[in-house]
């Protein structure tokens, strides 16, 4: 089907973006890669007139670390998350997860900030930043505001971005010493968006675990910190049955997703076997 007649605008500034977005309002979507608004478009379940194209504004686009943390423009093709010395480095779960994503066409098009504030429910990177405890940066009418990433899913397919906002750069703390983090995946096997998909990052110190995030996809209507999980890690020693008993835990508290072709129980059996992968992944990573 074909998307109905928009006009394509293609700023060059988040200035220029943020004003197109004012002027046209309701009417306007901001385009990244387009890999999910497009598909919605020729659907006609997204029937925007204004598209405001943002792919390709100077300095929106790339990874830095500054102050303690890696920087994220939010043009950032997923593809660059992925091959990025300086993200592998310094926080090798964001390129792990990133590689994940689709295949190579959907990495080089997708873009961080894109995947973020579509919220798709099944979509990688929203988990990762839940755990890595990022910062998102949105720039609108009324100034510049950081959100931390614990409020900026709300439901489904819905952020904390006001209307006219752009979400400019994704701020992800560099892990502190002694800790580890990993990503663990159960793809669809036709579009390898995350059936499930585990994001862990621990820390361990005097060879108990200090700390833990642990942020589940695909099985809920958005992302899930699995507080029971990690809250039964903390304290414990990093062996393999504090690890099981803990990731028995991870869809507490969560309304699993049911459909006709997988069952809420499945789901939740998923959660608990990829939860146990990639905490006790991310533990060996914290050595
Ligand atoms: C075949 C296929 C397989 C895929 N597989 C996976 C997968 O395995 N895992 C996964 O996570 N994803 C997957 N995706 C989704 C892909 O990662 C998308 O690219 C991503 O979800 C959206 O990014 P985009 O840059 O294409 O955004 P767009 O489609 O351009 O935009 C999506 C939405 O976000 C808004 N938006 C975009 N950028 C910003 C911004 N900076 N600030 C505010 N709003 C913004 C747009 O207005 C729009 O509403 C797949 C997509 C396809 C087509």
């Amino acid at each position: 089907m074909y998307p109905v007649p928009f006009e394509y605008h293609r700023a060059g500034s988040v200035d220029e973006a943020v004003a197109l977005l004012g002027r046209f309002g309701e009417s306007a979507r901001l385009l990244a890669g387009g890999h999910s608004l497009l598909p919605l478009m020729k659907l006609r379940l997204a029937e925007p007139r204004h598209l405001v194209d943002i792919r390709r504004i100077p300095g929106l686009s790339g990874v830095r670390e500054e102050g303690g943390a890696l920087i994220i423009g939010a043009a950032t093709p997923h593809q660059a998350l992925a091959t990025s010395p300086l993200v592998r480095e310094r926080i090798p779960m964001l390129s792990e997860a990133a590689g994940q994503i689709g295949d190579v066409q959907v990495r080089n098009m997708g873009t961080v900030g894109g995947s973020l504030a579509h919220a798709d429910p099944a979509a990688d990177l929203p988990a990762v930043v839940l755990a890595l405890g990022a910062e998102l940066v949105a720039v609108g009418a009324k100034g510049r505001r950081a959100i931390p990433v614990d409020r900026f899913f709300l439901k489904l397919f819905t952020t904390a971005l006001s209307p006219g906002e752009l979400l400019t750069e994704v701020r992800v703390p560099l892990p502190s010493a002694g800790s580890g983090g990993a990503y663990a995946k159960f793809p669809h096997p036709a579009t390898r968006y995350a059936v499930v998909g585990v994001a862990a990052l621990v820390t361990v110190s005097a060879r108990k675990i200090a700390a833990a995030r642990v942020a589940l996809t695909g099985v809920g209507a958005k992302p899930f910190r699995a507080t029971a999980t990690e809250a039964a890690l903390v304290g414990q020693s990093p062996d393999a049955s504090a690890v099981a008993a803990a990731a028995e835990k991870a869809a507490e508290g969560l309304t699993v997703r049911n459909d006709p072709r997988m069952d809420a129980d499945y789901w939740r059996a998923l959660a608990v076997t990829f939860a146990r992968r990639a905490v006790a992944t991310a533990l060996e990573r914290a050595g």
